[in-house]
């Protein structure tokens, strides 16, 4: 069984049998409970369940209400009400909602907890932050990583095919999330860990090749999927932050998904806005290709810094709920001047080819439909509900949200699409 860190992670059939040998044996006693919503209860929580009682072990349960559940104030406290004292394991039996409630918790009562993921839908198993929602926006909050993933392929493969296809949307993404990291280290000297950016390549390289045998559900591209979304997470947790797996496209994701939830719209699949912003950072890393160093040079003669009142005003008017914050991380941006203009494009013309060759490994717009077509993942925004004037907003605005010089801030800079 493969260590990480302080981790165990088994990932493959039978997985749910070595969670239970695997609370057997844990030196310390006490009870254990499990956390899942009412569908992956069904699916998953119960077995587990079941495969803890057959090794004499007794479980209790909470159960997070509601048809999609929220990592959020009401389901915090459901289940710090429901812990008890003699209580020493928590189980998170569900996905990325179910596992951030629980990660939470766990850290904050001092208890580890397991997460046992009921898809391959995302990469944050093995995080160490939990995303949660508070005073009506997302944040992430550090807590703890999981004492033991325990993903059983049987149980991932019975997953609905959207949870699996925003999975891969997910791991395909970090090829041009990577080359938004590479262009923060070059650029904007955002730190930078090169063992850490091939480690999160292989990753979603390892998926991309399963990607047939993962859109038919196939045991072994199941797996494959999974190891590379653990692995992800591991990445980050390594970094100890997200530039190994989020970039451009995870802007796009985050901002779609706040004014969603502002607006009091259902959520969408985080994989699949993902995939979504993934198709636009490649089309904006495709633009970049295409210019040669003079052509590039030409450009950026004709822009300018962004005006600071101009910037604030544009973040106050996209991010009402967290303007203050977005404006506090944006500082380096909106206070550039004309000297902060003139050393950043003198630095982009003069690695106009260090930047060329990171935009060779994105992967171009039609080989990411591609790739995501054979997934089972939409490519066409209007199949998740995000409408022409989403996609505008967030290609205009989305960079706003993370203090980190990715490819729409370069595009900014390029085309004036600030
Ligand atoms: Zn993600």
């Amino acid at each position: 069984m493969p260590q990480s860190m302080d981790m165990t992670v088994d990932i493959g059939e039978g997985a749910l049998d070595r969670f239970s040998a695997w609370c057997a044996a844990r030196p310390v006693t006490g009870t254990i409970r499990i956390v899942a919503d009412l569908r992956t209860w069904e699916a998953l929580g119960s077995e587990a369940d079941a495969a803890l009682r057959r090794r004499g072990l007794a479980a209790s349960r909470t159960i997070i209400a509601g048809e999609h559940p929220v990592a959020g104030g009401e389901a915090v406290l459901r289940l710090l009400a429901d812990s008890r004292d003699n209580e020493s394991l928590l189980v998170a039996a569900g996905s990325g909602t179910i596992t951030d409630i629980v990660r939470f918790v766990a850290s904050r009562i001092g208890k580890d907890f397991v997460s046992l993921p009921s898809a391959p839908c995302v990469d944050a198993y093995a995080s160490s932050a939990s995303a949660l929602i508070l005073g009506g926006a997302k944040a992430t909050i550090p807590a703890a990583h999981p004492a033991a993933v325990f993903a059983d392929t049987r149980i991932l493969a019975a997953a609905p095919a959207a949870m699996i296809a925003a999975g891969f949307g997910d791991m395909l993404c970090k090829l041009s999330a990577l080359a938004d990291w590479r262009l923060g280290a070059l650029l904007w000297d955002e730190p930078f860990d090169e063992a850490v950016a091939q480690r999160s390549e292989r990753a979603a390289r390892c998926a991309i090749e399963a990607v047939d045998s993962i859109g038919a559900k196939e045991a072994g591209g199941i797996e494959v999927l999974m190891g590379a979304l653990v692995e992800s997470g591991l990445c980050m947790a390594a970094a100890g932050h997200s530039r190994p797996a989020s970039g451009a496209e995870h802007h796009f994701s985050h901002f779609w998904e706040a004014e969603r939830l502002r607006a009091g719209q259902a959520p969408i699949l985080h994989g699949l806005k993902v995939a979504i912003g993934t198709i636009m950072a490649a089309g904006l890393w495709e633009r970049v290709a295409r210019l040669s160093r003079d052509q590039a040079a030409t450009l950026l003669a004709g822009q300018g810094p962004t005006d600071e009142a101009t910037g604030i005003a544009q973040i106050r008017a996209l991010f009402p709920s967290s303007a203050d914050e977005v404006i506090a991380t944006q500082a380096g941006f909106l206070s550039l001047g004309a000297a902060g203009w003139a050393g950043l494009t003198g630095d982009i013309i003069d690695n106009w080819e260090r930047i060329q060759a990171i935009a060779a490994g994105v992967p171009g717009v039609p080989a990411v439909r591609d790739l995501l077509a054979r997934s089972g993942c939409p490519v066409d925004a209007r199949e998740i509900g995000l409408g022409e004037a989403d996609l505008s907003r967030a290609m205009a605005g989305a960079h706003w949200q993370r203090d980190r010089f990715t490819v729409a801030k370069l595009a900014g800079a390029l085309f004036g699409s600030r």
